[in-house]
């Protein structure tokens, strides 16, 4: 362990740091976090922005409104809730009711997803032959892979069946990825359920087995905060207290957390990265060690051109399409429904140009004012690159139209009060077919580079968790790293 004193706020100095972190997202700063506890204290997180978070965007205003323009809530994977409690969100966590239902809309209606072999019995998303195909096909009774990578939809369609693709399996896909299932890679995108029918024979006998593991694990967090099945987690002003309090956490601690730092080039000289930052005082050089890169495929494809070009190429061609989240408000009285639930997405059959709305203010209380119900719009994705075109006010309007069709009273004369649209330009990477092979060219080049390390989440999943278990096996293999050297 390194026992060095701190002196990261001048890294221009001719020191050599312990590790740079670049990208102050939620991976770059579980990685800064958990270095630090592993006490390496010549560790240094420089961030593009004039703010932590990266895509973690939580706002509120004077009326009362508090919402999300980047993810909405978390599954509270154990890695998370510790990371949440090692750095005093503890009393903060807030948890969506795991019973709300979610909804399909379907034929000019909402319909509930079954969450139960009842529900799933009587619901009216799937007609007989349907729902008889999907239960075998989850038991296992399902035709064999063909050869080669298999897309989202080949996969599903082969183990559930068309029908249950297109209402069941697309709409959730435009929910997570904002994705094509034709383009992106079952076990790219999917692995856990690729694995259950690869490893176990069927996606029913798989999910069984994998709770009786899950339940194992539990008994290893006994201290973190209780959550049951379904919950969904936030914090109480919002998941941006999560990347707020461990760069605070990070400071306190004597670690430098640098914003408006953007990174422009990296070399290695000997056993040394030379990173050279434009920053608001003019160009910075920091020397390190080690380098994680935590930024978007895009980025680091640029920065690692003329280093490691195999993998700059294959970085370059993962795909990221606009997204635009669109928070609008209106009086509770304008809805058909009485909107006690997660939410819904809407399969890209039904005419519907909105991808899904979330029912920001029915799951955590205090986000909107008493008598208005606050709406959380997902519109853009692969599947629609004309929404880049539009302006904010042509994007609002087009949601306002979707929701006349699927959740308002369709004769409404109210306007949306609009809160907030933020066009993400590159918003999800997509991990397509051939994403799998791509990272391993990037592995492969890695390896050649002691010391620098990629983790992000294009790389293993894009869900909060998965970017904090990622960053924290990451953290792990820099701790091997620096203590070998
Ligand atoms: C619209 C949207 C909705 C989502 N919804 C959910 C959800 O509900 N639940 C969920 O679990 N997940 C959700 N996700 C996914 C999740 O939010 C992201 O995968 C995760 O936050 C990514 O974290 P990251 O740190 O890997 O990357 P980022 O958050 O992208 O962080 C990378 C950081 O690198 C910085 N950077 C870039 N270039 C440079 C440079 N040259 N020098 C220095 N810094 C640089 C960027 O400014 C950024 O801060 C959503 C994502 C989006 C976009």
């Amino acid at each position: 362990m390194s026992s060095t004193p701190n002196q990261t706020d001048n890294p221009s100095s001719s020191q050599t740091l312990d590790v740079l972190v670049v990208g102050a997202g939620i991976s770059g700063l579980a990685i800064a976090h958990e270095l630090v506890f592993a006490k390496w204290r010549q560790v240094l997180i420089a961030e593009a922005q004039d703010r932590v978070g990266g895509a973690i965007v939580s706002m509120q205003n004077e009326e009362g409104y508090l919402w999300e323009e980047g993810p909405n809530s978390f599954q509270p994977a154990p890695e998370l809730l510790r990371l949440a409690v090692e750095v005093g969100l503890k009393d903060e966590l807030v948890l969506a009711n795991g019973k709300l239902p979610r909804f399909v809309f379907l034929n000019g209606r909402l319909n509930a997803l079954p969450m139960s072999p009842p529900a799933a019995i009587a619901t009216k998303l799937l007609n007989w032959g349907n729902k008889i195909r999907l239960a075998l096909g989850a038991m296992g009774f399902a035709r064999p892979a063909m050869a080669g990578e298999e897309s989202v939809d080949q996969f599903f369609s082969r183990l559930l069946g068309k029908q249950a693709v297109e209402r069941l399996v697309a709409p959730f896909i435009s929910g997570v990825y904002a994705g094509d299932p034709k383009k992106l890679s079952a076990k790219a995108a999917f692995g856990k359920i690729f694995r259950l029918e690869e490893s176990y024979g069927g996606l029913v006998a798989g999910a069984l087995l994998s709770s009786k593991e899950r339940k194992a694990q539990k008994a290893n967090h006994a201290d973190l905060p209780k959550v049951k099945a379904g919950e969904l987690g936030s914090f109480r002003q919002g998941i941006k207290m999560l990347p707020e309090a461990i760069a605070q956490k990070l400071r306190a601690q004597g670690t430098a957390v640098k914003q408006k730092w953007t990174l422009r080039s990296l070399e290695k000289q000997g056993e040394v990265y030379i990173s050279k930052f434009d920053t608001p005082t003019g160009e910075e050089i920091v020397r390190s060690r080690s380098v994680v890169l935590t930024t978007p495929a895009y980025v680091t494809a640029k920065l690692l051109q003329d280093y490691l070009p195999n993998a700059s190429q294959a970085l370059s061609e993962i795909f990221y399409p606009t997204v635009a989240c669109v928070v609008l408000a209106y009086p509770k009285t304008e809805f058909i429904y009485d909107m006690q639930g997660f939410g819904n997405l809407i399969p890209r059959t039904q005419g519907v140009r909105t991808l899904g709305t979330i029912w920001s203010s029915s799951l955590f209380a205090g986000r909107a004012p008493q008598g208005w119900q606050l709406l959380l719009n997902f519109i853009g994705g692969t599947l629609d690159p004309a929404l880049a075109k539009l302006s904010e006010a042509e994007i609002v309007q087009a949601v306002h139209q979707d929701l006349k069709k699927t959740l308002l009273k369709p004769n409404t004369k109210v306007e949306p009060k609009a809160i907030a649209v933020h066009v993400w330009d590159k918003a999800i990477p997509q991990y397509e077919i051939g994403h799998l092979q791509r990272l391993a060219t990037v592995d492969a080049e890695l390896q050649k580079s002691a010391g620098l390390y990629i983790s992000a989440n294009f790389i293993g999943g894009v869900a909060l968790g998965d970017c904090i278990k990622r960053g924290l096996q990451e953290a792990l293999k820099i701790d091997q790293f620096l203590k070998r050297q």
